[in-house]
């Protein structure tokens, strides 16, 4: 462990910008579930499909318990080291762009400006209007839809309302992909941090930067399908691992 710290920390002090790309392996430290890793939700639950989710009240309604009744684990969740020491690589300057998969704004709450932070999944703290794009916040919803069975929709245009995260089968956000596009060209060293690499099109940009030129790193409890192409890959915990070779906010 300790020479592949150091193999880390020798790649980050050459590097000038480093492009962070996260998944939801770098919050799973903060009590967060991730999707594919051994304890993923996907091995308990399966995902509503956008098409299925505007198609059907039924499935809204579905989805809207999960979120009212269930207990998010995103709420409340907290930064962990993983998050701090991404924002230490921010605040000294070596990264100017986080893009990640994530959908819980534990980067914003860990201090890196909104500006820097790429969200390619969207987040799941508010909802959006799907026809007028009108934000919601889900307090609106919430004491309807328990007590009435009510179904949100847009106060503006009455649209159907979704949290603004992107569904497997949803468009991704064209202002969010060309941001990742121009930060993945744009970078000398790009560090990938708990992600299996498996959904597209996240997973291309690892590769276009290692295309580029760019050093690529992989930090992941288990092997991606990329190891292949990285200068250095580290099946690590994330948290311990950037915690010694960088620091913390
Ligand atoms: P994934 O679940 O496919 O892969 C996560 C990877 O991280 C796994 O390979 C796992 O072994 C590894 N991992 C877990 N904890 C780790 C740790 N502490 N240290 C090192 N490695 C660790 O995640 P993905 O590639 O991001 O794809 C999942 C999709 O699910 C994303 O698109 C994202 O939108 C969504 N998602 C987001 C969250 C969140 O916002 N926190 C949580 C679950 C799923
Ligand atoms: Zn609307």
């Amino acid at each position: 462990m300790s020479e592949q710290i150091d193999a880390l920390k020798a790649l980050i002090d050459k590097a000038s910008r480093i492009t962070v790309f996260t998944g939801a392996g770098i919050s799973t430290e903060s009590g967060i579930p991730d999707f594919r890793g051994p304890n993923g939700i996907w091995k308990k639950i399966t995902p509503i499909e956008f098409q299925d989710f505007v198609a059907s009240e039924d499935v809204r309604r579905k989805s809207w318990a999960g979120r009212f009744k269930g207990e998010s684990k995103i709420d409340g969740a907290e930064p962990n080291k993983g998050h701090l020491a991404v924002a230490r690589l921010v605040s000294t300057g070596k990264t100017q762009q986080i893009i990640t998969q994530n959908i819980d704004g534990l980067h914003q709450k860990a201090g890196v400006p909104d500006a820097q932070v790429i969200e390619l999944h969207g987040n799941a703290q508010y909802a959006k209007c799907l026809d007028c794009g009108l934000r919601h916040e889900f307090e609106e919803f919430r004491a309807a839809f328990l007590m009435e069975d009510i179904v949100p929709v847009c106060r503006e245009c009455g649209g159907i309302v979704k949290s603004a995260t992107i569904s497997f089968g949803q468009p991704m956000p064209e202002e969010a992909m060309e941001r990742a596009q121009n930060a993945t060209m744009d970078c000398d060293m790009f560090l990938v941090m708990g992600s299996s690499l498996q959904v597209v099109p996240a997973a291309y940009f690892p590769q276009i930067a290692s295309q580029n030129g760019a050093k690529l790193v992989i930090i992941n409890n288990e092997e991606t399908g990329l190891d292949d192409l990285a200068d250095l890959v580290i099946n690590e915990p994330i948290g311990v691992t950037l915690e010694a070779a960088v620091g913390l906010d």
